[in-house]
């Protein structure tokens, strides 16, 4: 299904030596319920309530769902909506801090001694995907260990401008190693490759060093050809398994976990703080002053901005996460996510699309799609509403990367008409299921 493909992208990567810096705590936190896939959390805490770093304020959904705990000491002042930047309306708690940072009495490190207990100990850290996923960690370590021979470490960080996995490699590779320890020995698993992109030589140094004493863990260094980081293309490229349509990393016998997770679940297991911060990278054309920031969840991204210095332009475009697969931020009271690894802020030359001009059936968009897909001939089905055509093409399988839409000359929004075509397809699947019913 895959091929060595991708593209290559300038790496722009200004904050890789700029160690994360504390924001202080800001003038007011909003915590969404949703910032994990699956079920939204339940806040167990109501307006007027006084919270501590630390302290659950929402469970477990149910299911595939995370608990949430607050980022900082202060007052609940109400349970609210927002649109989130998916467009979806979610609850939040929104908390006023003291000031404080006056941390919960109940943290204290889990008692962990066998796996049972590791799972257990992990299903309250509130710990998710930290590489942009957001997947409950949890969930997905509580798979069949029988299935599994391989932990595959996610370092790639093939993002343009993204820094804060290059900075948890150089500054916390001792955190990752102790992670991976726990792992291999709760879960049972014997080998680690840790995938890193050819342009941290730094960071597959100090992996290896930290590394070096755990017997069965691989630092690989990776070619830098963007989608390096996709899961499916992480999995081929470290062990030449291919990952089928529908399958999941598990049923190629593969764990696949970003290495700032990893470090995060360390931390947690020896000091029992969940998960209330992380490193976000700002950075991009409108940004004063570029820099990797430990900042509390919940931090509305105006305030972490205005904590780089603010803009030095006018802003055109601000996205959560990177420039290929990052999500616009339409509002700058949104707030900082689990799973939120960048802040960018492009000014006009960098945030203008070019003119989109005619496909000139060059091909190049398919040739460098990594997973071997036809985006014009998706983007001529969409148009013409042809639902069987986009089944075929297999559009479902997209995973938004991008590489089409930057190699392709005549500079064709593609990635934008894969998404459109992916609801299409899922409203044409759903009508002939319905008509299908009612033919029997
Ligand atoms: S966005 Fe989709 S179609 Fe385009 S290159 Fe990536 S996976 Fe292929
Ligand atoms: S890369 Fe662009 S111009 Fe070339 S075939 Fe694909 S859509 Fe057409």
């Amino acid at each position: 299904m895959f091929r060595l493909s991708g593209v290559r992208l300038r790496h722009c990567k200004n904050t890789a030596d700029c160690v994360p810096v504390r924001m202080g705590v800001p003038k007011k936190i909003v915590i969404p319920m949703s910032m994990h896939i699956g079920a939204p959390a339940r806040p167990v805490v109501k307006a007027g309530d006084a919270v501590k770093v630390g302290q659950p304020i929402a469970e477990n959904g149910g299911g595939l769902s995370s608990p949430i705990y607050s980022s900082v000491s202060g007052t609940v002042k109400k349970i609210d909506e927002i649109i989130a930047v998916t467009g979806a309306k979610i609850t939040t708690v929104v908390i006023e801090p003291d000031g404080e940072q006056a941390v919960y009495e109940e943290i204290k490190p889990p008692v962990v001694t066998n796996r049972e207990e590791f799972l257990s100990a992990l299903s309250n850290s509130g710990i998710v995907g930290l590489g942009g996923a957001g997947f409950p960690t949890t969930v997905k370590l509580s798979a069949d260990v029988s299935k599994i021979d391989t932990i595959v470490v996610n370092g790639a960080e093939c993002e343009p401008y993204i820094t804060s996995d290059t900075r948890t490699m150089i500054d916390d590779a001792d955190a990752v190693a102790d992670g991976l320890a726990m792992l291999m020995k709760y879960l049972e698993v014997d080998r680690v490759i840790v995938g890193i992109e050819n342009n941290k030589p730094q960071c597959i140094a100090s992996m290896k060093k930290a590394t070096a004493h755990i017997q069965g863990i691989e630092v690989r260094s990776l070619p830098s050809l963007y989608p390096q980081g996709g899961e499916k293309v992480l999995v081929y490229h470290t062990l030449g398994r291919t990952i089928k349509e529908g399958q999941l990393p598990l049923d190629c016998g593969v764990i696949v976990i970003n290495c700032t997770t990893v470090a995060t679940i360390s931390k947690y297991i020896k000091t029992g703080m969940p998960l209330v911060e992380r490193c976000v990278t700002v950075d991009g054309s409108a940004i004063a002053e570029p820099k990797n920031v430990i900042v509390p969840i919940g931090t509305p991204v105006l305030e972490l901005i205005e904590f780089c210095g603010g803009f030095k332009c006018q802003p055109r475009k601000i996205l959560m996460g990177g420039p290929m697969m990052g999500i616009s931020v339409p509002d700058l009271t949104m707030p900082v996510l689990k799973q939120n690894n960048a802040i960018l802020a492009f000014d006009r030359k960098d945030a203008t699309p070019p003119k989109e001009t005619a496909c000139i059936k060059c091909g190049k968009c398919m040739e460098r799609c990594p997973l071997k897909l036809s985006p014009c001939d998706i983007s001529a089905a969409y148009k013409k509403g042809d639902g069987a055509s986009l089944e075929k093409l297999k559009v479902n399988l997209c995973m938004e990367c991008g590489c089409c839409s930057f190699i392709c000359p005549a500079k064709r929004n593609l990635v934008q008409t894969n998404k459109l075509a992916k609801v299409a397809l899922r409203e044409y699947q759903t009508k002939n299921a319905r008509q299908k019913e009612g033919n029997k």
